[in-house]
């Protein structure tokens, strides 16, 4: 943990013309800077700096922020990263709160980086471990593949555990890194006899391990896991992403594949891009990594009946958090480790140029489970596929899917937006309205756009007038503003996780949020935004009283809803509410 009496100093320091200036040529227009955005390709300069404000916005892309989110964005890092860079570069260092759990975690790295060294000299080194050796060189994997991923061998009769206890390794320690676990009241090695895959985190540290069976013992597991610890948990990381991060980067693409040989082989072959979910469907946590690096994502998995699955489930997380996605499909049979046994780069790129659309894969697969041609099986690949579809946040796509899906189907086009429509009308009431292009809704890049000035005018005397902060907190609430990120912003503010009163730039100092940052810095640099007292107070009184009356009719929907479903009890307690939300709005007039 970074004090935040630190970071405010270094961002106190620190200026952001300055700071940007030594990543990009910046002009001088009126009080503040123009250049063109980093962050998106662009001719003309939509990217502006104020030194004033001391924050960055793009009118482009919709990038914006303090100076950290221009660092956690322009170098691909933390939060926490941006600031000791930033600290660095004025020569200061960083007063770490050493707590007792960092210290423990420490301790812990220290442990995984000490096994990790052991079971990789056994694999080197060790005599008797000739047949393993040969057993992987035949699998393709030879002492420089060994060497890059840091495979090793975990050996049975405890050897690990007795090897860290001459190291001063605790039992605790050992435990709490899942590499012992307790058994008939002792403990015992979790890695018995098996070729280990160490797990390394972003930062090129190990976090956990697999650890792959190598005999024809059919009782056993294929591949163990570490167990979720304090280090580990699966579904945050990617195996090979400390690798492969460079090069999705670059190339603006991540290949998803399933296994560790999955990722360890087209990598030593020449497909750098490559990492591995380890386990079957994508989760979001490992998106939002995937996001940080990459726009598009082609996945690789399995094309038996499990990898199938995993796909199609990880395509409409994909697709909801804004990815492009797209699915490659190897030879019936074989995986993208199995591919290179005889085939090479060469050939993988070939498959990869094949890669299909979304769309194209899932008409596809949906079209050999049911009868394309049948009434029946038209309408279930239609409510399949607008389930899909309907996780595209832009409008725009939305449409043209749904056009694209109509003619697949050789149904109509109005009558399958209308089925869209009919989809899911409950919590379709305000946010997610389906209008085609020429409607008023944009494809989500200039979401201010579509924000009331009231709500514009708010944040802006939040952001510059701290005194206002109690009036705020007193009259409005989080369900008062009406869009999702104007409430994710302000709820912020009000549920006291910012300090009451803080200044735009300190503000964003405290945010670890691109949404939220890119929104506020929208607002500070709004020049158009009245900023007189009378203003504030008007638009206060209005959203208040929209407020209420928008909240009351959810809350009347709300009991409607469970009236139709019979729940006296919930019926209860939302009269109740809404009868509070009545003298509420008697007593403030
Ligand atoms: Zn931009």
């Amino acid at each position: 943990m970074i004090p935040q009496q630190f970071i405010d100093e270094v961002q106190s320091r620190t200026d952001i013309a300055e700071v940007i200036a030594s990543y990009l040529p910046l002009k001088k227009a009126g009080r503040n800077f123009k250049g063109l955005c980093p962050f998106h390709g662009e001719k003309t300069p939509s990217f502006i700096v104020s030194p004033q404000k001391q924050i960055f916005h793009c009118f482009g892309c919709g990038e914006g922020g303090g100076v950290f989110q221009f660092i956690t964005l322009i170098e691909k890092i933390s939060f926490p990263e941006a600031v000791e860079l930033l600290a660095k570069r004025l020569g200061l260092d960083i007063p770490y709160q050493q707590d007792k759990n960092a210290k423990t975690k420490t301790a812990l790295y220290e442990a995984m980086s000490v096994a990790t060294l052991f079971f990789h000299n056994n694999l080197k080194n060790d005599k008797k471990l000739q047949g393993v050796r040969d057993y992987l060189a035949e699998r393709g994997v030879g002492p420089e593949t060994i060497k890059k991923f840091q495979l090793g061998y975990a050996p049975g009769n405890n050897g690990l555990m007795s090897y860290m206890r001459t190291k001063s390794f605790t039992l605790e320690i050992l435990e709490k890194c899942s590499l012992i676990t307790s058994r008939g009241g002792g403990f015992c090695d979790v890695f018995r006899n098996r070729i280990t895959f160490p797990i390394l985190d972003i930062r090129s540290r190990v976090v956990g391990f697999g650890a792959r069976i190598h005999t024809k013992d059919t009782q056993a597991p294929k591949y163990i896991n570490s167990l979720e610890n304090v280090l580990y948990s699966k579904r945050n990381h990617l195996y090979g992403l400390y690798l492969a991060k460079d090069e999705i980067s670059n190339q603006q693409t991540a290949i998803v594949v399933e296994g560790y040989l999955d990722m360890i082989t087209p990598f030593m072959r020449g497909i750098s891009n490559v990492v591995a979910s380890l386990g079957t469907a994508l989760t979001e946590e490992q998106i939002r990594l995937i996001k940080r690096y990459a726009q598009r994502v082609v996945m690789v998995y399995d094309s038996d009946k499990a990898g199938q699955n995993a796909t199609l489930r990880s395509l409409d997380l994909l697709l909801e958090q804004g990815l492009e996605v797209e699915i490659m499909q190897l030879p019936s049979g074989s995986d993208p480790d199995s591919f290179f046994r005889n085939k090479d780069r060469a050939d993988f790129l070939t498959f990869l140029k094949q890669a299909r659309d979304f769309f194209d894969y899932k008409v596809d697969v949906l079209s050999n489970i049911y009868d394309k041609d049948s009434i029946d099986g038209k309408t279930k690949i239609a409510k399949e596929m607008l389930e899909t579809i309907d996780k595209l946040p832009s409008q725009i796509k939305k449409y043209e899917y749904i056009r694209k899906l109509a003619g697949a189907l050789s149904v109509k086009e109005e009558i399958m937006i209308a089925e869209f429509q009919k989809k899911s009308p409950v919590n379709n009431t305000r946010r997610n309205k389906f209008s085609a292009p020429g409607g008023n809704q944009s494809a989500g890049l200039n979401k201010n756009e579509l924000l009331p000035v009231t709500e514009k005018v708010i944040f802006k005397f939040l952001l510059t007038n701290p005194k206002t902060f109690p009036l705020v907190k007193k009259n409005l609430k989080q369900e008062y503003f009406s869009s999702p990120i104007s409430r994710k912003a302000i709820s912020l503010f009000l549920n006291n996780s910012i300090e009451a009163g803080v200044s735009g730039p300190k503000f964003l100092g405290t945010i670890n949020d691109k949404e939220i940052s890119s929104f506020i810095s929208k607002i500070l640099i709004d020049d158009d935004i009245p900023m007189d007292k009378n203003t504030f107070k008007e638009s206060l009184l209005k959203l208040k009283k929209k407020g209420i009356i928008q909240f009351k009719s959810e809350l009347r929907e709300k009991i409607r809803d469970a009236e139709a479903k019979g729940d006296t009890k919930k019926v209860k307690i939302l009269i109740t509410e809404f009868e509070k939300v009545n003298s509420r709005e008697v007593k403030n007039g």
